[in-house]
């Protein structure tokens, strides 16, 4: 099989060398006409050295994702299968809700893979993946043997790679209405058909196992709460009480089953439909305070040019958060925006205890659970970060 050839700017070699997964257009010297959106492609330099292997999209901003520096690696239904099974074999076994696949950390640009016990979900954000998708699915169902696999491939990048958004069942059994998972001893119910991302932000995992030990007999405000994720948890470690906070109506209600679920009183003050920068001035007003507050809000920077309000964003929700925090309560804090660096979330946390008038500690540094792996090659592969953080 010919592999076309895409040919990059002198200057513009380091960070494929340094195997960064991605090539952006602006980089390309020179690419034949002639080769299809979805093609493999060797990038060379421009005195004609093999850098790398990828698939192409011209349509992106990200013109190739690469997938192996190795010029004799054929991109054939091998390479898929390897990297599949390298992928799972690397997941904890003991596991039956996870991630499998996580994209360019994993080796397999464009694929997500989650695990909901015998279910599994895929997304598929590049061309260049719908491209050999069914392979993919021949392999998970070889590798796995689920019961079905589910699509939700729902997303707005989808757009930026030309592909229409897709959610639908792939083969084997329609999932049931809800999938009861297990994680830490919590029980979950996951809307694999209509909940956010593929059903479960499983990426919170090791830090809602972290955030027990913070809960023992406190007072929590669970803030962006969605299923009940950290309340449940929080519960099991012994609050006696969790508020929850969400402006998804869905999200608190599948929130009150999970508690339920868990064996743990479902009271309706302790659930609030609301907007959250709203809810904390409402608290505020009537000086309501809480041991633990949990602010796990939404991706608030989606490009370069929202990274300024979204600092504001993330200032105002933990000035009041910390404003809220009885002495010594602790404020378990995220941001899972890429675009904001660890170092600028400490930088607006600094300021937001500055402004509240607060003293506070950092006691522990959180990130993205294990099943999400960061390439070191890939910085990007890092979004979820959190600190904890004491008033003294
Ligand atoms: N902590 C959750 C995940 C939170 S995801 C867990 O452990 O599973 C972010 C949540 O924020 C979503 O449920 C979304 O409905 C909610 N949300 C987004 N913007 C909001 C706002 N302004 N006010 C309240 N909730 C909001």
């Amino acid at each position: 099989m010919t592999v076309g050839r895409v040919v990059i700017k002198a200057g513009r070699d380091k960070p494929i060398k340094q195997h960064h997964p991605w090539v952006f257009s602006g980089a390309i010297d020179r690419l034949d006409e002639a080769i299809e959106n979805g093609a493999i492609v060797d990038v060379t330099s421009r005195r004609g050295e093999f850098l790398a292997r990828g698939y192409l999209n011209r349509r992106s901003q990200i013109a190739v994702r690469l997938l192996t520096w190795n010029e004799a690696e054929a991109i054939d239904a091998g390479f898929w299968a390897r990297r599949l099974a390298r992928s799972i074999e690397l997941r904890d076994k003991s596991q039956s809700a996870q991630r499998l696949v996580n994209a360019e950390s994993d080796g397999l640009p464009g694929l997500v893979v989650d695990r909901y016990n015998d279910w599994l979900v895929i997304q598929v954000l590049t061309f260049g993946l719908n491209q050999v998708k069914d392979i993919v699915v021949d392999r998970l169902n070889e590798l796995l043997k689920p019961q079905g696999i589910y699509e939700r491939s729902d997303v707005d990048v989808r757009e930026k790679e030309g592909l229409p958004q897709y959610a639908g069942l792939l083969c084997g059994d329609e999932p049931p209405e809800l999938i009861e998972i297990e994680q830490d001893g919590c029980r979950y119910l996951v809307d694999i058909r209509r909940g956010h991302k593929t059903g479960f932000y499983l990426d919170q995992r090791d830090n809602r196992r972290k955030a027990r030990a913070y809960c023992r007999d406190a007072e929590v405000l669970n803030l962006f709460s969605y299923t009940g994720g950290f309340a449940v948890p929080a519960l099991g470690a012994g609050a006696p009480s969790v508020v929850n906070g969400d402006s998804s109506a869905d999200g608190l209600a599948l929130a009150r089953r999970n508690i339920a679920l868990n064996g743990f009183a479902v009271n309706d003050t302790d659930f609030v439909e609301a907007d959250v920068f709203s809810e904390l001035r409402r608290l505020r007003a009537l000086q309501r305070t809480f041991d633990v507050i949990i602010a796990d809000p939404p991706k608030l920077a989606q490009s370069q040019s929202q990274i300024e309000r979204a600092a504001r964003a993330y200032k105002d929700l933990n000035l009041i958060s910390m404003q809220l925090l009885r002495p010594g309560g602790t404020l378990i804090t995220f941001s899972c925006s890429g675009l904001v660096s660890p170092d600028l979330f400490q930088k607006i946390l600094f300021a937001a205890a500055l402004d509240a008038g607060r003293d506070m500690q950092i006691v522990e540094k959180l990130s993205q659970s294990g099943d999400h792996p960061i390439l070191l090659s890939f910085p990007e592969s890092a979004y979820l970060k959190g600190l904890v953080c004491r008033a003294v």
